[in-house]
């Protein structure tokens, strides 16, 4: 659990998705392990202001930047929002959520806790378990597959006691996240 260090008022986050290898590489990704993406999956959206068409970004500690940004649409979404938000919303959208700070220019204001950056630099991710309506945040667990658009869904090893059907052991380390099988060996990414 992670809690001790999310012990602030309002923070910046960003709900995302974890999506096995095949998955990423639908969106021209070459990767052999799973990645953090940003929510837009299943659709190519257009900006409507500078023509910019815009896929998921891949998301780890440190900087990320959009290809474009732009006074209209384009840009790094986030919420600014409580801890509690955090671990509630970042769970309920995506399983995983990043806390990031905004590099340079960014749009929208209070009360809306929409915001758009030209650029973030992420200060922290987190798996949500959710087993019922509890929910809390992950640095360790295991990872189960939901076939639906590739997501592999993170719990804590108590609130899935059996490991069956998980694919693959996680940790979140300062480097991201960090993958081992679990025993005994299945074969799914090796
Ligand atoms: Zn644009
Ligand atoms: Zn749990």
């Amino acid at each position: 659990m992670v809690n001790e260090t999310l012990n602030v008022e309002r923070i910046n986050w960003k709900d995302l998705h974890l999506i096995t290898p095949e998955g990423v590489k639908q969106w021209g990704v070459d990767t052999e392990a799973p990645e953090l993406l940003s929510p837009t999956l299943n659709e190519t959206l257009i900006c409507n202001g500078c023509g910019h068409y815009y896929r998921p970004l891949v998301y780890k500690p440190g900087l990320i930047s959009p290809d474009q940004f732009c006074n209209q649409d384009c840009g790094i979404y986030f919420y600014n929002g409580s801890t509690k938000d955090f671990s509630r919303w970042a769970g309920v959208k995506g399983s995983w959520g990043a806390i990031l700070e905004p590099i340079g220019q960014v749009a929208g204001s209070e009360p809306s806790q929409v915001r758009r950056a030209e650029a973030v630099l992420v200060t922290q991710i987190a798996g949500v378990c959710q087993p019922g309506k509890q929910h809390h945040l992950l640095d360790n667990g295991v990872l189960v597959p939901s076939f639906k658009l590739n997501l592999l869904i993170p719990y804590c090893e108590d609130h899935y006691a059996s490991n069956n059907g998980a694919v693959l052991k996680f940790r979140i380390s300062e480097n991201g996240l960090v993958f081992s099988p679990i025993e005994p060996l299945r074969k799914y990414f090796l």
